[in-house]
């Protein structure tokens, strides 16, 4: 059975590399009908943090990622906070030692720097020397004499390292480049190098999918399964590994966790589907089909295959980002659309919360007004604004009051403010006879000058809804209250 496993450090704020990274062990998992674990790598007492650990469960329930065994849902092998299993790997860490597959390594910091720049000046190999792997119990204990606190080090086999990655195919790192590691500090704290692979042993993780920069880790990784292999951590196998493509941002560099657009929370902020962001995230170094861009978890987890991840780094684009997000949109039912636009119209306070009948009648009715036309579910908050928003305050966007209700828009505004005032019925078809009559065929106005003056000063924009349905839902009161302030 496939268990595979998603295991960040809760440092900053969730970024887009996670939730690509997550989204393809999970599709991987839930493809193959396997388990997904969701682990918190949280030993960096000094970068981690509770807020960021806070974060990444809301935005993983957010996304929908669900996960079978980890933080919050708990599991047969947790806990799942790293920070709460010091112990285990204070206990690995001894057993590796005890069995000869790791040591302690007495030097100091500028011991190791003098000699890696001697490596260097003499084109040798600069990674640890292995000079501390075999001392005697006196020579230890002499360091120890002079107060010395040493690191423990895996002690690597001198071979070269082949692995067949998921992504990449048959990958080789010769030898050389690959020394003796620090797994503990001389703190006592143990590292990523040693408590990542511990947990993935005891935890059963078959398939460890993860970015590209951490294929260099791998090979050590794996020599660290052949050593739990004869001390009994994990079940002795080593997991399969694939290594998912760089993201790559503008300018061609890599996509920085510091990049704005890679903000997770900042996608649902502005108003982001989950399924349409992760639609996206998986074209990042996959796709379904040539031909075809949008698709849902559903069908991603049915067509999942890893070998078609392709290994080429991945373009980032914000655009077709938001393009695709709104074809999720289209593709929801109006009640759904509604649905989804509540909570935004909550945080824009246009609405209560709970949401009030009226309001969500009034919503319901907007809603079929913009949903064509909106990408992001800001974007329908702002192009309906004006129909919940007090008469205190409605505003006009400055730049379209300049150019629409200048003298000859002025002059439009309190045309139709007559004709309107006259109507008997206050419908989108009576608006709109009443309109064209006085102002295309009464005054001669093009469409355009004929209806932006009045779209602005009841919408306070031009970027907005059809303005006859837009008049209809404002009323009649409003509608009229909002021209006359255009007019005062
Ligand atoms: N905690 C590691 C990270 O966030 C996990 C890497 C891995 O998947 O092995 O980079």
């Amino acid at each position: 059975p496939v268990v595979a496993r998603f295991c960040p450090s809760p440092t900053g704020n969730p970024h887009v590399g996670m939730a690509r990274t997550a989204l393809f062990s999970w599709a991987f998992a839930r493809h193959h009908g396997g388990r997904f674990v969701f682990r918190i790598e949280d030993t960096d007492a000094a970068r981690d943090n509770e807020e960021s650990y806070r974060l990444l469960i809301d935005v993983m329930r957010w996304l929908g990622l669900d996960w079978d065994e980890g933080v919050e849902v708990g599991g047969p092998n947790g806990p799942y906070r790293q920070s709460e299993r010091m112990d285990v790997y204070a206990d690995v860490a001894q057993r590796l030692v005890d069995a000869g597959f790791a040591y302690k390594a007495y030097d100091t910091a500028e011991e190791l720097e003098e000699r890696r720049e001697k490596a260097r000046a003499e084109g040798r190999p600069s990674g640890y020397d292995g000079l501390h792997r075999d001392l005697t119990p006196e020579q230890q204990q002499a360091f120890e004499d002079e107060g010395r606190q040493p690191v423990i080090r895996f002690k690597m086999p001198a071979k070269d390292w082949t692995f067949d990655d998921l992504v990449r195919g048959p990958i080789t790192f010769g030898a050389e480049n690959v020394q003796d590691f620090v797994i503990v500090r001389a703190n006592g704290q143990p590292l990523y190098t040693l408590t990542n692979p511990t947990d993935d042993a005891l935890m059963g993780i078959t398939h460890v999918l993860r970015g590209e920069d951490l294929l260099s880790s791998t090979p050590r990784q794996i020599a660290l399964y052949q050593a739990f292999a004869e001390i009994g951590v994990g079940d002795g196998s080593t997991p399969q590994f694939g290594h998912l493509p760089y993201v790559m941002g503008a300018g061609n560099k890599k996509l920085s966790k510091r990049d704005p657009e890679s903000n997770l929370l900042g996608y649902r902020e502005q108003g982001f589907l989950p399924e349409g962001l992760l639609n996206y995230l998986a074209l990042l170094g996959w796709s379904i089909a040539e031909d075809r861009d949008i698709f849902s978890l559903a069908e991603m987890v049915e067509a999942f295959e890893i070998s078609r991840v392709n290994p080429n780094p991945a373009r980032f684009d914000l655009k077709k980002c938001e393009a695709i997000n709104g074809d999720h949109v289209r593709l929801l039912s109006l009640e759904e659309f509604t649905e989804r636009l509540v909570p935004y119209f909550q945080s824009a306070e246009l609405v209560d919360d709970p949401i009030t009948d009226e309001q969500r009648a009034m919503l319901s009715s907007a809603a079929p007004l913009v949903h064509e036309r909106t990408n992001l579910l800001t974007e329908a908050v702002a192009m309906l604004r004006f129909l919940f928003v007090s008469d205190a305050d409605f505003t006009i966007d400055e730049t379209d009051r300049a150019k629409q209700l200048d003298e000859k828009g002025l002059d439009v505004v309190r045309a139709a403010r007559e004709a309107l005032a006259g109507l008997g019925e206050w419908t989108t078809e009576s608006i709109e006879g009443a309109l064209r009559a006085t102002l295309i065929e009464g005054l001669g106005l093009k469409p355009r000058l004929a209806f932006g003056p009045v779209r602005v000063a009841v919408t306070g924009s031009r970027v907005s809804p059809p303005l006859f349905e837009s008049l209809e839902l404002l009323g009649r009161d409003t509608s009229l209250a909002r021209l006359d302030t255009a007019l005062a």
